[in-house]
């Protein structure tokens, strides 16, 4: 195994359990890995520091193992796995009674960097962002075999999106397992009781935000009574928990056709009628231009990440505050505002501010209500706050 000798005085951060050797922190490589071996990093006194999973880019390396436990062999994929579906099962997501989709991996924050999966009620749709964790597809799959049994119907590999493009591998999407009979590409799963169609082949991401079905009960439970706008609606998950919970009417926006018409049939799957809810393929913010004030008293912002990295920050914060400002200026008087940001390299006071100024901008008088976060199946590595990344507010704006 190659070894990577760091730099005197690099080594802190990995004695803190960060999970990455940046290429900066190097000092010499004593062997000549393959992009997505494992290595092992020590110290420049020699001493042994982490197992990780090797990459040519800024993050050198990505931390398996501190332990110095035996990460090549196939139980080190099954103990993973099971701690992380432990953190599922103890956050009461992993009982299939009301929900039965949860994230099962979400990279850094189980000690998988580069590594996210997806629980569809039996189907995993895996998405590898590093080579390495590319590389590995094939005993993460057996390992899923291991932990789920008979409940494990399928595994689908969507890596050709998030794997580092350089890396000059196979993408090609697909199946790494099917259980005998199985056939679909999309199925019905369960979210606090609403049912939702999830197309992992032709949807976004992994198929599902799962990310947001904390705060989607959140509106759920704001949503009796009023007339509803969710902008940027997907396939329209707050859609679905805004009518189940009694609100008069739902506008969804968004401009995937896809999306849009996936919306209808979810409406149509949780039995409401065609009276309760348009579907509109549109872009969100000319949408917004032409929305006479009054109408919606319950507005839903939850745009993709503006900033995918730092460099597009401070456009980033402009365009939020722009969206905000807009949709502030059109609610009705004592009417809500859900806004959100997915952009990591956003952080939460950065986002506030970004608000506020959209608030200022309008004039009108805005209350803070909540401060809105990811669920514990994204869970966060104390030791990697940069795993921290979905954060929003609650407004109630007079
Ligand atoms: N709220 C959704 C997730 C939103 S993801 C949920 O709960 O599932 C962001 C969505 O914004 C995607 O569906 C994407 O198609 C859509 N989108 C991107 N740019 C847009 C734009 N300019 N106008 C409207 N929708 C847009």
């Amino acid at each position: 195994m190659t070894k990577i000798i760091l730099k005197k005085g690099r080594e802190e951060s990995l004695l803190r359990f960060h999970p990455w050797v940046f290429s900066g922190a190097i000092a010499q490589i004593a062997g000549q890995p393959a992009e997505g071996d494992i290595v092992g990093v020590f110290s420049h006194d020699g001493s042994f520091l982490a197992y990780g999973h090797y990459q040519i880019g800024s993050i050198a390396v990505r931390i398996l193992s501190f332990a110095g436990e035996d990460v090549l062999g196939a139980d080190f994929w099954v103990n993973m796995i099971r701690r992380a579906l432990s953190v599922r099962e103890a956050a009461g997501l992993a009982n299939g009674l009301s929900t039965n989709c949860f994230r099962l991996v979400h990279g850094e924050g189980d000690g998988l960097p580069g590594l996210i999966i997806d629980w569809y009620d039996g189907v995993c749709v895996m998405q590898a962002h590093s080579v390495g964790m590319f590389r590995a597809k094939g005993a993460i799959c057996e390992a899923l075999q291991v932990v789920f049994g008979d409940r494990l119907k399928a595994v689908y590999d969507k890596s050709s999106g998030t794997a580092p493009f350089k890396a000059g591998l196979d993408l090609v999407d697909g199946y790494l397992f099917k259980a005998e009979g199985f056939s679909d590409d999309e199925q019905v799963v369960l979210e606090n009781g609403n049912k939702f169609f999830v197309n992992w082949t032709e949807g976004q991401k992994t198929g599902f935000f799962l990310d947001q079905r904390e705060n989607r009960a959140l509106v759920g439970k704001y949503s009796k009574g009023r007339n509803v706008l969710n902008l940027f609606c997907y396939t329209g998950g707050f859609s679905v928990y805004a009518l189940a919970q009694g609100a008069l009417h739902v506008d969804s926006v968004d401009s995937s056709k896809k999306a849009v018409e996936m919306v209808g049939r979810n409406m149509d799957l949780n039995g409401f009628g065609e009276s309760l809810h348009d579907d509109i393929c549109a872009d969100a913010i000319e949408f917004l231009r032409d929305v006479p004030e009054d109408k919606y008293d319950l507005m839903i912002v939850d745009p993709p990440a503006f900033a995918k990295h730092r460099g597009a920050l401070s456009n980033a914060l402009r365009a939020y505050q722009r969206l905000n400002s807009a949709a502030i200026s059109k609610v009705a008087p004592g009417g809500l505002v859900f806004t959100f940001s997915c952009s990591q390299v956003v952080d939460k006071e950065a986002f506030s501010l970004a608000v506020f100024s959209a608030a200022a901008q309008t004039g009108r008088s805005v209350r803070i209500l909540d401060r809105l976060n990811q669920p514990a199946d994204h869970s966060v590595n104390i030791y990697h706050p940069e795993g921290e990344y979905l954060k929003g507010l609650l407004l109630y704006v007079e």
